[in-house]
């Protein structure tokens, strides 16, 4: 095992499980129906699942957290008093006043005024990611979602108004076929009218066993072709230079200083403890990963946890994966701590990546080529 004294503050991530609904689209573990019975039980697990990384890894060390995001699952769908309850328990065996950045993820028909407030008043919570998805009505209804466009920029003006500046949105594109460039544009064009500090934009993707894919299945829908994806998403890079958008992750864009610090951790390798049903950890060699049966953590948080221990070699592949994703790319000094026949694998395929044209060389690292990012996952599976 690494020294886990000397590495950085981990991130931690708390998953709330609890939707209102299903979106058609959505493979994340959640559970469309919310019973408020279950509302104490899972802080119990929590707690009980931080009290054990805290003697498992830190010897019942207070360790002093980097970064904290509420994710889900629909979080805003819990109280507030919820959240006050659970930072509080988890305050014993974690310092959570280090944190860099404290995120919240919320869907915008919970954003109403009076929670905002609390949520401001109650929690370290001081930025929030919110799940649009599109301002327009006639694709949240497509989706499935809550919310209607009008509700989305309500949110975000109830938002400010609470003293949350650091906002973020979702919006998903490939959505329209052919008509795509048109309600990708208008989407984009409503989110500059807010002038928020940081957005996510994600390609429609079909996951097994969701609503979408059995519509897919039978033909009742279609997904986006992908000359239609590559239209939208080259409109977004020309979307993000001419609104100073520093587009620093494949999918994640933001003005200069609003970088998200925990999503930009887990591309650096920076370790993080997942808490609930679901959540992934990774911290020092060992990766871990709970159940998805709600029932079964409610139970035994820990109990069901599967582990798994990397060697050098799957570190190495978790960061060209991950960094390729990044402007940054993957950087020559932290190539150079990698075993040399690591390096010298790398240094061979990289070679015929440039040839190609996928990644660029500069001084300190290799970065995909702009042209070419959205063939980012491919292309680092030719490191595999
Ligand atoms: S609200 Fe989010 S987590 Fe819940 S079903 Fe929709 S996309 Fe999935």
């Amino acid at each position: 095992m690494r020294d886990l004294q000397k590495m950085e503050n981990p991130g931690l991530y708390i998953h709330i499980p609890f939707c209102r609904r299903k979106c058609t689209y959505c493979a994340f573990y959640s559970v469309a129906s919310f019973d408020r019975n279950k509302e104490d039980a899972y802080l119990q697990a929590l707690a009980a699942e931080a009290a054990w990384f805290s003697s498992h890894y830190f010897q019942g060390r207070r360790v002093s957290l980097g970064s904290l995001y509420i994710g889900g699952g629909t979080p805003s769908l819990l109280p507030v008093g919820f959240y006050a309850r659970l930072l509080e328990r988890l305050a014993e065996v974690f310092d959570i006043s280090s944190c860099r950045e404290v995120t919240f993820e919320a869907n915008p028909e919970h954003l109403e005024p009076d929670y905002l407030r609390d949520l401001w008043k109650y929690t370290p919570v001081r930025r929030l990611s919110i799940g649009i998805q599109s301002f327009r009505d006639e694709d949240l209804q497509k989706l499935n979602r809550c919310h209607t466009g009008q509700e989305a920029e309500k949110a975000i003006e109830n938002a400010r108004r609470a003293g949350f500046s650091n906002l973020s949105a979702d919006l998903i594109y490939g959505l329209w076929g052919e008509e795509g460039a048109a309600p990708w544009a208008e989407n984009l064009a409503r989110l500059a009218s807010l002038d928020l500090p940081h957005f996510s934009a994600y390609a429609l993707s079909l996951e097994p066993k969701t609503v979408l894919w059995r519509r897919v299945e039978q033909g009742k829908a279609k997904m986006a072709s992908d000359e239609e994806i590559e239209r939208e998403y080259r409109y977004l890079q020309a979307f993000a230079k001419e609104h100073g958008f520093l587009h620093y992750e494949i999918s994640n864009l933001a003005k200069p200083g609003f970088e998200a610090i925990h999503n930009s951790n887990y591309w650096r390798n920076v370790p993080y403890i997942g808490l609930g049903a679901s959540a992934h950890s990774y911290i020092g060699d060992e990766r871990s990963w709970n159940t998805g049966r709600l029932g079964d953590y409610l139970q035994d948080a820990v109990g069901t946890k599967e582990r798994e221990i990397l060697d050098e070699a799957d570190h190495y592949h978790e960061y060209v994966m991950t960094a390729l994703r990044t402007i940054q790319g993957v950087e020559k000094a932290r190539l150079a701590g990698f075993r040399e026949d690591l390096q010298r694998e790398f240094r061979q395929r990289v070679a015929v990546e440039i040839s190609v044209g996928n990644i660029v060389e500069t001084e300190m690292s290799y970065v995909m080529a702009e042209d070419r990012r959205l063939l980012t996952d491919l292309v680092a599976e030719h490191f595999f």
